[in-house]
């Protein structure tokens, strides 16, 4: 190990590294805190290609295994240290190169916080819209590497919609350029799309170009309020069915209105099953709002709530926001889940997940990007109660198998990382598992890349 270390002071800057445990612990976990996370041997923090391309290069000649990190925001252990690893953390490269808007594009590294994205481009006129509830937290590289879903991607698509070129330091410390520079182009393969969700496990992802929208003009905002799951699962599904295009249709159940009201105080009906947030951007947005508030009001919400104003619509989104922060208050450990199934067995998703979660007498609270039929149930758990956490991983294991009998998916859009990878074999047949075991193998043959994960 000192040979190792030694040749990656050769190779790196002083203050690229750390061996310090205390510090190394730091960068160990992600925000999986049920998922179990191995001692590092060191901590890399490039500020460069060439920098990845060192480490990476003293690692595979002495076999340590590399984990790369983002900011660590991920729920499913993706990031997790395993013994004796290097963790390279990206979080120094977080320069935007080049923002393009003849072309509506943007070219950056890894570490750019997808909020500081979002403001940069907006100066130019532009909108990169995935937006996971973590956007103010959480890397664009960790978000390719997840391939981030968020709040409007119900509209604008998700991280894989945006991204259109990619620079990775493979496990030989080549570097792979992938993509186009060009608005189309039908040149080979698409590799590019191979890394997108790759949590890690194919290469380092050091550059990443992304494709930008212009701003949309200010959305319209409402809360429908039902006195049941059902009819706002029906609801859902007619807003499309009826031809609707909202950039946002978000749910959060009775569990989550009352924590976020009991801490933030912001006058939502804790009598009502469930909220519904929906937001209509461009032209029609205010008619296209009023529809669909008329179509909740047909599937009998018990009241809805029109915000006259921008900052009101923000105010109301910011009620979903806080979900997470007022579950956090509850001084307990948060597991979330994250399914997903077609809009039109989301009423079967939603009653089911109530059932499991008096079924195994476990606290559940729901949130979702209910128009993407993708569900969030946080299962709330006393660390230091081995029977409630038994009894939560029951059911955690439940709503798997309830998404996937409903044709649904196991991993919407937090990925497999170690939480779910017992499960992969149950949504994935064994020839896609296969073929897929095959590409990592082609370009990691060695296991370098993030082992013990995903796949
Ligand atoms: C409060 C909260 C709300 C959230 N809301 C959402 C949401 O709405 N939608 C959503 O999709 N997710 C959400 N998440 C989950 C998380 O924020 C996302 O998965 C996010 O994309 C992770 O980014 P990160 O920078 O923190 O990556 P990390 O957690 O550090 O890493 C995630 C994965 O990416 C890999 N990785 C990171 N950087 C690179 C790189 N440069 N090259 C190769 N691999 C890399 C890591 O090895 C790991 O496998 C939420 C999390 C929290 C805590």
């Amino acid at each position: 190990m000192s040979d190792f270390l030694d040749d990656l002071r050769r190779r790196l800057p002083a203050d690229c590294l750390q061996t310090d445990v205390d510090v190394t612990a730091a960068y160990s976990q992600d925000r999986a805190l049920f998922e179990t996370a191995g001692t590092a041997a060191v901590l890399v923090m490039p500020r460069t290609t060439d920098d990845v391309v060192a480490a990476v290069e003293v690692s595979a000649s002495f076999g340590v295994p590399i984990v790369p990190r983002g900011a660590g925001t991920g729920l499913t252990g993706a990031a997790n240290a395993s013994d004796g690893c290097m963790i390279l953390s990206l979080h120094r490269m977080t320069e935007i190169l080049e923002i393009d808007a003849t072309n509506r594009m943007v070219r950056v590294q890894p570490g750019v916080i997808n909020a500081d994205l979002k403001a940069a481009v907006a100066a130019h006129g532009l909108f990169y819209p995935p937006d996971p509830a973590s956007f103010d937290m959480s890397s664009i590289g960790g978000n390719v590497a997840t391939n981030a879903g968020g709040l409007c991607c119900v509209k604008y698509g998700v991280t894989r919609d945006y991204v259109v070129g990619l620079e990775v330091v493979l496990a030989s410390g080549e570097i792979l350029r992938t993509g186009r520079h060009t608005l189309k182009s039908t040149t080979g393969l698409d590799l590019t799309g191979l890394f997108v969700g790759s949590e890690g496990v194919l290469g380092i992802v050091t550059e990443i170009s992304l494709k930008l929208v212009p701003e949309p003009p200010a959305a319209a905002t409402a809360v429908a309020f039902f006195e049941e799951l059902a009819p706002a699962g029906s609801a859902i599904a007619e807003v499309f069915t009826a031809g609707h295009d909202p950039s946002m249709m978000e749910i959060i159940d009775q569990a989550s209105i009352r924590q976020v009201e009991a801490v933030y105080h912001m006058e939502l009906d804790v009598d009502a099953a469930c909220l519904l947030l929906i937001q209509t951007d461009g032209q029609d947005a205010h008619r296209s709002i009023e529809a669909i508030t008329e179509i909740c009001t047909s599937h009998g919400a018990s009241s809805l709530y029109l915000a006259t104003d921008p900052s009101e619509g923000d105010m109301l989104i910011e009620a979903r926001r806080r979900v997470w922060p007022a579950m956090e208050k509850l001084g307990k450990t948060l597991l979330p889940e994250d399914v997903a199934v077609r809009r039109e067995r989301l009423t079967e998703l939603l009653e089911g997940i109530v059932a499991i979660g008096v079924e195994y007498d476990v606290t559940l609270a729901t949130i979702g990007h209910a128009g993407d039929g993708n569900m969030h149930p946080v299962f709330v758990v006393d660390p230091n109660d081995p029977a409630e956490l038994e009894r939560a991983r029951a059911a955690f294991a439940a709503i798997l198998e309830l998404a996937l009998a409903l044709g649904g998916t196991i991993a919407a859009e937090h990925g497999i990382g170690t939480l779910k990878r017992e499960f992969i074999g149950r949504e994935l047949d064994p020839v896609q598992l296969a073929t897929q075991r095959l590409l990592k193998n082609a370009l990691d043959p060695d296991g370098l890349f993030n082992p013990g994960k995903a796949l």
